[in-house]
């Protein structure tokens, strides 16, 4: 869902988060600006009528569709480094939060009974994305929403994107959901709202839910949880599935087999030796993937089909996993043990060399960006297959020099 980091006090802590969430194109790094930004307008302005948005609506929202260089500096300047597992959900999953969330449930409770009897998204997973997007609705950013999005659909990183979210944006005056007025407090790359929407997102997915006619994501509460209850619905989501539950795995297993693109029935696991954290973890053919955010040391999770919902939301996996473990939490799950040893994290640099190791010997790992995205995981989980390693899919020192040592050899 979002796009950029978390906001206020979370902004530290999350900054690796900058990746775009699935919807949004990898940014091209290397274009320049070169149009005028007035004749730019003037263009954009013509096919917003052209594709039925209003003039007046064009009008009235024109004196916020300005060129705002710091919105430009925030996008180019996104820092990317690593956080484990570990680092970012205690965190991110502070005492705060659980008893914030814990009390929001209570307050809330006929609405999270509603949105459970409509789409089957119980409350623990609405609060979970409240709290870790704009900390129960207290940090949804302080910038204009069409000036963030004409700055960046002007820019030429990813103009084609953000000009449908324009777009879209208009659109969502022109229906009456929100006013001019009430899209000035979103985040620097347009979300809006307590759960940070894109607009395109809001346009699609907003519901009404308190019955005032306007899909209000600013001020209402209850079409704040709706419409994030309808958007994790449209990927997929069985009515009393969980989505998360946390597992002790034995010292060796087949490591390979722990992929979110692999599902096996709860029977394999248990007959491979992988035990219930807490509660229970029936011997059935529920199918399943075994999670290991930090490899084979490290935290262990199941992750269920409803799992889906939340790497819809946002791709990025640490955040994912740690909102899905704070809905746990916040369904009285305890909080997540250490692993089995000692997991060491690797740095960016050595993440980037890593993938430029891979990318070296022939594995394909997308941009090298310091980034532990899915497509390096499969990589690192090739390279260790093929040295003989524990294939878990975790990037370690072990495997940098194993791919090392062979391009000297190989030279
Ligand atoms: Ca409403």
């Amino acid at each position: 869902m979002r796009l950029t980091a978390l906001t206020g006090a979370a902004a530290l802590a999350a900054m690796f988060l900058a990746g775009p969430a699935l919807a949004a194109p990898a940014p091209n790094n290397n274009c320049r600006n070169t149009a005028d930004f007035g004749r730019w307008l003037d263009g954009f302005k013509r096919e917003a009528v052209a594709q039925g948005i209003k003039p007046q609506t064009v009008a009235a929202v024109s004196p916020y569709l300005t060129f705002d260089p710091a919105i430009i500096r925030r996008d180019r300047g996104q820092a990317v480094f690593q956080q484990s597992f570990l680092q970012f959900s205690d965190r991110m999953v502070a005492p705060y939060r659980i008893q914030g969330g814990g009390m929001l449930l209570k307050r809330y409770a006929d609405i999270f009974k509603r949105i459970d009897a409509q789409w089957g998204i119980p409350g623990p997973v609405l609060v979970a994305f409240w709290g870790l997007e704009s900390d129960f609705g207290r940090t949804t950013g302080n910038f204009n929403t069409f000036t963030a999005l004409a700055t960046l659909a002007y820019d030429c990183r990813r103009s084609e994107f953000f000009r449908t979210q324009l777009f879209d944006a208009l659109r969502i005056v022109e229906r009456g959901d929100l006013s001019i007025e009430e899209m000035t407090k979103g985040d620097w790359a347009g979300e809006v709202g307590a759960m940070q929407f894109t607009a395109s997102d809001y346009y699609k997915h907003a519901v009404d839910f308190d019955g005032d006619g306007r899909r209000d994501l600013v001020r209402s509460t209850p079409d704040t949880l709706a419409s994030a209850a309808n958007f994790l619905a449209s990927f997929g989501w069985t009515k009393g599935e969980p989505w998360l539950q946390e597992v002790r795995v034995p010292a060796n297993m087949p490591w390979e087999e722990a992929d979110l693109t692999i599902q096996h029935p709860r029977s394999q696991w248990v007959a491979w030796g992988v035990r219930p954290a807490y509660g229970s973890l029936p011997s059935d053919d529920m199918p399943a993937s075994l999670l290991l955010p930090m490899g084979r040391l490290g935290p262990a999770f199941l992750a269920y089909n409803n799992f889906k919902a939340f790497l819809g939301w946002n791709s990025a996996f640490v955040y994912s996993t740690t909102v899905a473990y704070y809905a746990t939490r916040l369904s009285g799950a305890p909080p997540v043990g250490r692993g089995n040893g000692q997991v060491t994290v690797l740095q960016t640099p050595q993440i980037i060399e890593l993938q430029q190791l891979l990318a070296r010997h022939g594995y394909e790992i997308g941009t090298i960006d310091g980034k532990l995205g899915s497509s390096m995981r499969q990589a690192i989980k090739q390279a260790q297959l093929k040295f003989g390693l524990p294939a878990d899919s975790y990037p370690t020192v072990e495997l940098i020099e194993r791919l090392r040592a062979q391009s000297i050899g190989s030279r």
